[in-house]
Parts: structure tokens; C-alpha cells; sequence
């Protein structure tokens, strides 16, 4: 969705280099967004992926750093900032799985996924802010899950993680609605990258069962909707969550 009304803003995309966060950094960039692609450890994927985003007319740079790590976060928004400019929007997509049941469940695999999923929004989010507050606008578009509002065994830490993500995102979009910056959260169903990958072919058929378009979802089904949030004409909507998910929740 080209966003024509505007000069080029930054959008900085946390685990932009491959699945959903590739998709999203790919359609941001489609609609004129200028993309900082946040990477952990795909430095190739990051490389490869930054090229084409400069081959659709926009600049873009890939910035390396653990977004669970505080210090690491305040350091690539400083990179950012003197590469690309300030961020005008951030999508918090960087997320893990530990999963296994409660009782299996080590305080190790509570803290990578909260860390990974949940401070990391925060980490990310006050850095952010900075820069919009003073551009008086700003998009914050936060990437959840359907778990997060229905649960799920064997994911007590993801599900906490994202639910706390909504959470975050209604707190900061009531603090910001005043100050042109919208906070939403999409919420996926189950799409097809590789944290999903590792589910055997029964399990998936079993999945795709329970979902009433019959599928499992893309990539680009998730981006389009991270794109409608950033979108400049989006400014009076904020503090939602919008399932992508094929009618598996409808909540
Ligand atoms: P992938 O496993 O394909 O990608 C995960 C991305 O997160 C990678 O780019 C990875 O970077 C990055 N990442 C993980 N930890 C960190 C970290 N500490 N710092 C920086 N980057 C990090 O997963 P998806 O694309 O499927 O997931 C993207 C988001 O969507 C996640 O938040 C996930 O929870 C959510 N989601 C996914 C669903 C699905 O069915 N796939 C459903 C609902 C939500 P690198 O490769 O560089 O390590």
C-alpha cells in the first residue's frame, strides 16, 4: 500500500531478515518506507535482503544486535539514527519459541522467551519513542500471536509473552495517542515460516482443520497488515489488535 502523502520514513523492523519480519520490511518498503532490517544472527539473509529493498528505490541498512539485550538496543538505535535518520516506524517482530509443558518448563525457557518476545518491545519501543515524539508521529506495530489471547499447551512462556504484548501495546498507545504516535498489535494464527516448520504433517493437517479459511497463512497475509497500522491514514486507529489467522479466533 504506497503511502504517497508523505516524505520517506524510516521503519526499522526487529528480526527483519527472514520470515514475517523479511515480508513485512518487503511490503514497508513497496509502500516508500526507507527500512533498517535488525538482525541477530542471518547477517547473509540481512545482507541479501538489504539489497533488495534498494532495488524497489528505497534506502535500507541491516544492524546487527540481540533486541532482549538492553545496552545492544540503545547501541542500534545510535547506528540507526546516524545511517538512516530517525525511526518513524518500528515493528517489534523478533520472537522464539522454548516450548514444552509447565512442568518440563525451565526458568531458563521462561526467561529467553520473555526476554526475547516481551523486553525486548519494551527495549525497543522507549528508544523509539524518542525519535517520534519529536516528529510528532510515529507507528508502533507490535507482533503478537493468537496464543497470546487464547493460550496454548506447551506455551505458557510464548502465550505470557505475547499476551503481555498487548497489554504493553494498549499502555503505550493511551500514553502517545495524544502525540500523533499509534500503538497496534497484530496477532497472527499459524503461518508458514520456519518457527512453524518444525510441526510434523499431521500436526499441520490437525492445525489447517481448525482454521475456517482451511490454511495455514503466509508471510505477506501478516505484512499487509502490519502495513494498513503504519500507514499514515491509519492515524485514528490505535490500542487494536487485529488477528491475521483465517477465522481461527474471530475474538
Ligand atoms: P522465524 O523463526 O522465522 O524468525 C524469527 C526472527 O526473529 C528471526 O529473524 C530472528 O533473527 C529474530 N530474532 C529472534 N530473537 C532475536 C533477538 N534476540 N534479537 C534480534 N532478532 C531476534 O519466526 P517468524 O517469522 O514466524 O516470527 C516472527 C514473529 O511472528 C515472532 O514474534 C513470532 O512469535 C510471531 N508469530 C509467528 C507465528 C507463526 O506461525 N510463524 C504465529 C504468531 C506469531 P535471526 O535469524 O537473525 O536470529
Amino acid at each position: 500500500m504506497a503511502d504517497s502523502a508523505r516524505e520517506p520514513r524510516l521503519a526499522l523492523v526487529t528480526g527483519g531478515a527472514r520470515g514475517i519480519g523479511r515480508a513485512v520490511a518487503l511490503e514497508l518498503a513497496r509502500g516508500g518506507y526507507n527500512v533498517a532490517v535488525n538482525f541477530r544472527s542471518s547477517a547473509e539473509a540481512a545482507a541479501a535482503l538489504v539489497k533488495e529493498l534498494e532495488s524497489l528505490g528505497v534506502r535500507a541498512g541491516a544492524f546487527q544486535a540481540d533486541v532482549s539485550n538492553r545496552e545492544q538496543v540503545e547501541v542500534l538505535f545510535k547506528r540507526i539514527r546516524e545511517a538512516l535518520g530517525p525511526v518513524g516506524v518500528l515493528v517489534n517482530n523478533a520472537g522464539i519459541t522454548h516450548d514444552t509443558l509447565l512442568m518440563r518448563m525451565k526458568a531458563e525457557d521462561w526467561d529467553a522467551v520473555l526476554s526475547a518476545n516481551l523486553s525486548s518491545a519494551f527495549y525497543c519501543t522507549k528508544e523509539a519513542v524518542r525519535d517520534m515524539a519529536r516528529a510528532k508521529w510515529g507507528r508502533i506495530v507490535t507482533i503478537s500471536s493468537v496464543v497470546g489471547i487464547t493460550g496454548n499447551a506447551g506455551q505458557a512462556n510464548y502465550a505470557a509473552s505475547k499476551a503481555g504484548l498487548i497489554g504493553f501495546t494498549k499502555s503505550v498507545a493511551r500514553e502517545y495517542a495524544a502525540r500523533g504516535i499509534t500503538a497496534n498489535a497484530v496477532a497472527p494464527g499459524f503461518i508458514d515460516t520456519s518457527m512453524t516448520e518444525v510441526l510434523k504433517d499431521d500436526v499441520k493437517a490437525a492445525i489447517s482443520a481448525q482454521i475456517p479459511e482451511g490454511h495455514i497463512g503466509t508471510p505477506e497475509d501478516v505484512a499487509r497488515a502490519v502495513a494498513f497500522f503504519a500507514h499514515s491514514g491509519s492515524a485514528y486507529i490505535t490500542g487494536q489488535v487485529l488477528a491475521v489467522d483465517g477465522g481461527l479466533t474471530m475474538c
